[in-house]
């Protein structure tokens, strides 16, 4: 028996149930052969082609018969073997579209399923459960900080600690759920329930404890942690499409709100949506309409109280909504790709407002993470230099941590072309992000900006005084310039100008002010007015 079971497996390369099949058509052959002799017997064909070849001799039809029962026979012997062929080609293609099918549904990186399987197991539960009284959770999951750690540590660290991620989750959810990989760092989770929503929200809480816990990969020790968004089926949408554009939202609120937490989609998120996908359109129009204009911070001496430059800072006049600040529209710019021509709108008017100020004052231009992956970042900003007349030296550029952690050789080349042509290199917010002594040695930078938190609460908290006089302690030693964002009272600026810090910029020193009020102060500042 168990011979005859290896037989069956391996003869010619066909599975049991292959070879039962063929078996099964075999022997419908030779029930066909059998019937026809019998039934060629019963009425006497054989008699009649004898006594037609006795009496026709000279046909040799007995010869013919022989070859005839021999092509019959080598006929037989190739349906079999083509019968065979055909079982394995049609196995061999069953198998190939099943893998297709697998391939077309899994993620080929951690295995988990894709957001295609995702589409189709909800519609199958929804078919099948939730009419009949249970709901379904559906959860987007965010890793915070993975950028950062794919970009600092490389794609093999980012790869398995994905794949830890995906482990985690599917140990978490087990065989109560659907655990999908998105895309990215993102993954979609289904979740069935019938007992009330609160073990969903239990699951939420177990799935951020979870993905808190440091990962080892690599030989590192990592904590990223996760923002999850959940919706509801029924209640907050009927197509996965909807509940997954809902969860997406809650979860890019628990983001902003506190890392490594889970929001429930509210409709009054809904309402923000909607908000910010009317201010990106008007966005788009408002760079077309020249809407956007640049206002003007002074950079200050601090030993001597003179104004030596000014940042340039965007403001948006809305026809409707009023002054915009930065922080609602640079993120929906940043993230829509209108960052380069917000950008290069703002320096173009810029230069034309400074370009008939006194010649020692400089102005600097805020750049964003992203506009570095621009090769033709360096020529655009020469051809508005040069369309504009405004010489390079009397230009400083700022930028932000986190656009060292995205390519710091792309950054290097373009800090490098830039500092070429003479324009001045500033690292702004400097202490709140990711860089770190390594970055300030490698890039040729001319200035560091200490961000405002540090300074703002340097007098009443002494390890953020620290802080400070460790940055303007480093700075020096690099050869580097030191302006201290934040200025808010004479006792922060007093103190500042003790620990040595050179430039300042804070409300105290001046407010953000369109270019007309810039000439109107005859570049001084009158420190009288901000103290009262
Ligand atoms: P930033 O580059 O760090 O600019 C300084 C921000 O701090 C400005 O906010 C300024 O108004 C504010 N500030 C200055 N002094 C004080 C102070 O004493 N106390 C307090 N609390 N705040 C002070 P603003 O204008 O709202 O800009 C916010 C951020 O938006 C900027 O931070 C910058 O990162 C970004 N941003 C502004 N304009 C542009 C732009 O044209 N392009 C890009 N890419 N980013 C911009
Ligand atoms: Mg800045
Ligand atoms: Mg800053």
């Amino acid at each position: 028996m168990a011979r005859l079971k290896v037989f069956n497996r391996s003869f010619h390369g066909l599975s049991r149930r292959e070879h039962r099949g063929l078996i099964n058509d075999l022997v419908i052959l030779f029930i066909f052969i059998v019937v026809s002799f019998t039934l060629a017997v019963q009425f006497e064909l054989f008699e009649a082609f004898f006594e037609l070849s006795r009496a026709y001799e000279e046909w040799e039809l007995d010869e013919l018969f022989t070859l005839t029962m021999l092509l019959g026979a080598g006929l037989l012997l190739f349906s079999v073997r083509r019968i065979v062929e055909l079982k394995r080609e049609i196995r061999q293609r069953q198998q190939a579209e099943e893998s297709a099918h697998q391939l077309a549904r899994h993620d080929a990186l951690t295995g988990l399923p894709n957001r295609r399987f995702l589409f189709e197991d909800f519609e199958r539960r929804k078919g099948l459960s939730f009419g009949g009284g249970k709901a379904c959770a559906v959860y987007l999951i965010d890793l915070d900080h993975f950028k950062a750690v794919n970009d600092v540590h490389g794609h093999g660290i980012g790869d398995q600690l994905l794949q830890a991620m995906a482990e985690r989750l599917q140990g978490a959810i087990g065989a109560d759920g659907l655990v999908a990989r998105m895309g990215g760092d993102e993954f979609g989770i289904l979740y069935e329930f019938d007992r009330g929503a609160d073990c969903a929200l239990r699951l939420a809480r177990r799935l951020t404890t979870t993905l808190s816990r440091p990962v080892t990969v690599g030989g590192l020790s990592l904590e990223l942690g996760a923002s999850i968004g959940l919706a509801f089926c029924p209640g907050d949408g009927d197509t996965l499409h909807d509940l997954l554009r809902k969860a997406d939202v809650a979860m890019y609120r628990a983001k902003e709100d506190d890392k490594g937490g889970f929001r429930v989609f509210e409709t009054e998120m809904d309402d923000l949506l909607r908000e910010r996908v009317e201010l990106e359109r008007d966005l788009r129009e408002a760079i077309r309409a020249k809407q956007i204009v640049p206002h003007y911070q002074p950079l200050v001496d601090l030993s001597s109280g003179s104004t030596l430059g000014y940042e340039v800072l965007s403001r948006w006049r809305h026809p409707e909504r009023g002054m915009v600040m930065p922080v609602t529209f640079i993120p929906i710019a940043e993230d829509t790709g209108m960052i380069a021509p917000l950008t290069y709108l703002i320096l173009r008017q810029a230069c034309a407002d400074a370009k008939d100020w006194p010649e020692r004052l400089f102005i600097s231009v805020n750049l964003s993470p992203s506009q570095f992956l621009d090769p033709w970042l360096v020529e655009k900003l020469l051809q508005i230099l040069t369309e504009t007349g405004f010489p390079p030296r009397r230009l400083e550029v700022e930028i932000t941590e986190n656009a060292l952690i995205q390519d710091m050789k792309k950054v290097k080349t373009v800090v490098g072309s830039l500092r070429n042509l003479g324009v001045r290199v500033a690292l702004d917010d400097f202490g709140t992000g990711y860089s770190g002594l390594y970055h300030l040695r490698e890039l040729d930078l001319d200035t560091v900006k200490i961000d405002r938190s540090f300074i703002r609460r340097m007098l009443s908290e002494p390890q953020h005084a620290r802080i400070v006089e460790a940055i303007l302690g480093l700075s020096k030693s690099l050869g580097l310039d030191a302006t201290a964002e934040g200025i808010e009272s004479g006792e922060v600026y007093d103190r500042l100008k003790e620990l040595g810090c050179q430039v300042g910029q804070g409300y105290y020193l001046g407010m953000p002010v369109p270019a007309d009020d810039v000439v109107r102060s005859g570049h001084t500042i009158d420190l009288a007015k901000n103290v009262a």
